[in-house]
């Protein structure tokens, strides 16, 4: 089944003024002219309906070298670090759970402390991550009945990037937070070193990512429903940056893109790249300081 492209109005103003940005095969990038944010306009049809991640993508979250990454230890150490620091306990529902690799650490790390449910679009990662103790329901969030639940905590790690309609879904995040209630997002960073220097030939360019935040983009993203408790910049792969920019932009599959991430998870757990970790921790944290890192990772409280 094709459906046509959906064109949209601006993700974070709802405003219908942008000009042309970025051009990368099918994928066209837009820029609004009244709030700056970066998005693709029109959206290919089957990123827009969800279907492409119950479908065709769950050969890539299910595949043995994505599983592997994401199940490993250091895979949500940034994440649940700033996670921790900010809600020590209670109910947290993960937003695009996919395998449920997050909410499982979260429960291996601190036993006992959080009631976890994880949700998505996408069917079989979500078996996978009931096979492993992970509560879930499945389904588009916004339209998802969780009766009298509230919850304490509601997370989207590198979820929005792929939304059609990221309002409707912060809405939702909103209506099932108790007062007070947390929300942390995470999301690639459109000035980052690497989106920077690469351009179109960023491998996160790409066709399933509908929206591309800065800083300020993010923080208009969430006003409506949200305060920003504080924004960091995360992340740094060097390989990534290196690969790209010898690779010219060519795509990469998601079977490359689950290769890497096993490679550079392995080499996480190396210890005998202790010296080069201390150099490469540093520069993260430069990055990071200068809001230059991969990602960034805002967290919210419920206005
Ligand atoms: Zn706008």
């Amino acid at each position: 089944m094709i459906s046509a492209p959906v064109s949209r109005d601006c993700p974070a103003c709802g405003r219908n003024e942008a000009e042309a940005y970025l051009q990368k095969g099918e994928l066209r990038l837009v820029r609004c002219r009244i709030c700056s944010m970066i998005y693709a306009n029109p959206a290919p049809a089957e990123f827009a309906s969800g279907r492409y991640y119950d479908q065709a993508g769950t050969d890539y979250y299910l595949s043995p070298a994505k599983l592997e990454s994401d199940y490993a230890s250091v895979r949500f150490d940034r994440e649940l670090r700033i996670f921790r620091r900010h809600c020590q306990g209670g109910a947290v529902l993960d937003v695009g759970c996919s395998s449920g690799a997050f909410l499982f650490q979260l429960n291996q790390r601190f036993p006992g402390c959080y009631q976890v449910l994880g949700t998505d679009v996408s069917g079989p990662p979500l078996d996978y991550a009931e096979s492993r103790g992970v509560a879930v329901v499945h389904g588009n969030f916004p339209e998802q009945d969780f009766g009298q639940q509230r919850f304490d905590a509601v997370t989207f790690w590198a979820v929005v990037e792929h939304l059609l309609e990221p309002q409707s879904f912060l809405a939702k995040a909103w209506s099932v937070l108790k007062p007070g209630g947390l929300c942390f997002v995470l999301v690639p960073n459109m000035k980052s070193l690497a989106a920077r220097s690469l351009g179109a030939r960023y491998r996160y360019v790409y066709p399933q990512h509908l929206n591309y935040f800065t800083k300020a983009t993010l923080a208009k993203l969430v006003e409506k429903w949200f305060a920003v408790v504080e924004c960091h910049s995360t992340h740094f792969n060097p390989i990534v940056i290196w690969q790209d920019w010898r690779g010219d932009g060519k795509d990469i599959s998601n079977r490359d893109r689950a290769a890497l991430l096993q490679r550079t998870t392995s080499y996480k757990q190396n210890p005998a790249l202790k010296p080069v970790k201390a150099l490469y921790k540093l520069t993260e944290k430069t990055l990071g300081a200068l809001t230059l890192a991969d990602d960034l990772v805002v967290v919210l409280r419920r206005r």
